[in-house]
């Protein structure tokens, strides 16, 4: 295991952690035996640091599992796949396609590994798929005491259940089994519209696309609605030129928006003239691609976020909510809020837990305040029962949170039973589970 002694920071820039050593484990086995040592008290696995929550510091040993990477084995007629805990969502995407298979659903980035993602509820849009722990049907787990678990649907189906979504409290995942699917492309539709148009008729453009999610920006009534359909990978279309993608991808999405964003957190008063600039930079383009390639986009313009999942029913209502408080404030917000949708799951801390969803995340420059924002917005999507992604900003406490996350005890009584002295514990989970 080779040791590391840095400061750890979070993709976002909002969280650092000072953990007593930075281990990269190798295998299985080295980690159960770090954890077979009652001498160490803390211990936390991180990911690729994309959470803006602080749910992967640590006081202790911090375990960077980007050693442990890789298909273990696949079967393509099943589509049953064993990957280790810390591939990335990129490489495992790739030796995917390799296979002729594909993740049934994914979010818009690829930078995470596998485990970090669904510890959080990593999740894209789709009214008729699901988050991406849904794909876990078997895992590996080393446990408080050092030893190793296999669990599933029938061994052990209440750590099973707990831990596809675990915020990292349960152990640490070594490996992961994906229910996976044919591979698939998208046939990509991306058009700019109205607000008012869109929720007019929000429900028949969840349900009659595959993958349907838009983007508002703020102090404009103007969104741009990505469509993405699954079609064969025999069928007609093909990708974009690479000029055009690199001119909307990279140089607009990215450079020149990075631009508007910093000359925003200079000069905040010209926040709604950049919003209108953004809003009718990307033009209509529709192209057929892998479907990784589609779901994924390149961000290299930080920013914080906080992402609250809804009752379906209520989106237009709460977006509403928001679009009103925006329009009567003065805060100067230069980045879109993005809106998905999910199908209902059965993963306990999943929050499309047994209800249809709407997602909707609000974003924030990171050199500009977001307090304000994120707590007005907090307190409209409480008032409709809003579930908050655990890995993005929010307040919430566990009194308030068992009150809208209906397997939170449960997912707690499995906690006490696998790890009574709170060895993944931290500051976080003691906000989200209690500390008791
Ligand atoms: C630019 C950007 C885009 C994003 N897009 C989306 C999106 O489209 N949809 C969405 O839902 N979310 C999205 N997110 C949020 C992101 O997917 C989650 O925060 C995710 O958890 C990050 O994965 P990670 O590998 O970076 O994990 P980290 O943030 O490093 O860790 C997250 C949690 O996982 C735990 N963990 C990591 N590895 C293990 C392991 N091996 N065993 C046990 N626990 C482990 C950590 O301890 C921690 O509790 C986005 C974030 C960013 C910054």
């Amino acid at each position: 295991m080779t040791q590391q002694t840095t400061t750890w920071q979070n993709w976002g820039r909002n969280v650092s952690a000072e953990p007593t050593r930075i281990l990269q484990p190798n295998s299985t086995q080295e980690i159960a035996d770090l954890l077979s040592d009652p001498g160490i008290r803390h211990v936390k696995a991180v990911g690729s640091g994309h959470s803006f929550t602080p749910i992967a510091v640590t006081d202790g040993v911090l375990l960077d599992l980007h050693r442990m990477s890789g298909i273990i084995s696949a079967d393509p007629d099943t589509g049953v796949v064993q990957a280790f805990a810390g591939t990335r969502l990129r490489e495992l995407n790739q030796a995917l396609w390799a296979f002729g298979l594909a993740m049934p659903n994914l979010g818009d980035i690829d930078q995470q590994t596998i485990a970090g993602a669904i510890a959080t509820g990593t999740h894209g849009t789709g009214a008729r798929f699901q988050g991406l722990a849904s794909a876990i049907v078997g895992l590996r787990i080393v446990l408080a005491d050092g030893s190793v678990v296999d669990c599933d649907a029938d061994h052990d189906p209440d750590l099973f259940a707990a831990a596809r979504v675990s915020l990292g409290a349960l152990g640490i995942i070594t490996e992961v089994t994906l229910q996976c699917v044919p591979a698939f492309r998208l046939q990509a539709r991306e058009e700019p519209g109205r607000l008012a148009d869109i929720l007019a008729d929000i429900d028949a453009r969840f349900d009659s696309v595959d993958h349907f999610e838009f983007y508002w920006f703020p102090n404009t009534d103007r969104v741009l609605t990505k469509s993405n359909d699954r079609v064969p990978l025999d069928g007609p279309g093909t990708p974009l030129p690479s000029w055009r993608a690199w001119l909307d991808d990279e140089f607009l999405s990215n450079q020149v928006f990075g631009a508007l964003n910093a000359l925003a957190s200079r000069a905040p008063g010209v926040v709604p003239t950049l919003n209108a600039i953004s809003s009718r930079a990307l033009s209509a383009r529709t192209f057929t691609a892998p479907s990784y390639e589609v779901f994924a986009s390149s961000r290299t313009v930080r920013f914080r976020e906080m992402e609250i999942a809804i009752p379906r029913e209520h989106l237009a209502h709460v977006l509403g909510e928001l679009v009103g408080f925006l329009s009567s404030s003065d805060l100067r917000i230069p980045f879109p809020v993005e809106v998905r949708c999910a199908a209902p799951d059965d993963v306990w801390l999943s929050t499309a837990y047994d209800r249809p969803s709407a997602y909707i995340a609000i974003h924030q420059y990171y050199r500009m305040p977001c307090e304000a924002y994120f707590d007005a917005f907090e307190a409209i999507a409480s008032e409709a029962g809003g579930r908050p992604h655990w890995g993005k900003l929010h307040t919430l406490d566990y009194p308030r949170l068992r009150q809208r996350v209906p397997r939170l005890d449960d997912f707690i009584a499995v906690r006490e039973r696998v790890d009574p002295a709170h060895r993944f514990g931290n500051a976080y989970l003691d906000r989200v589970l209690g500390s008791a």
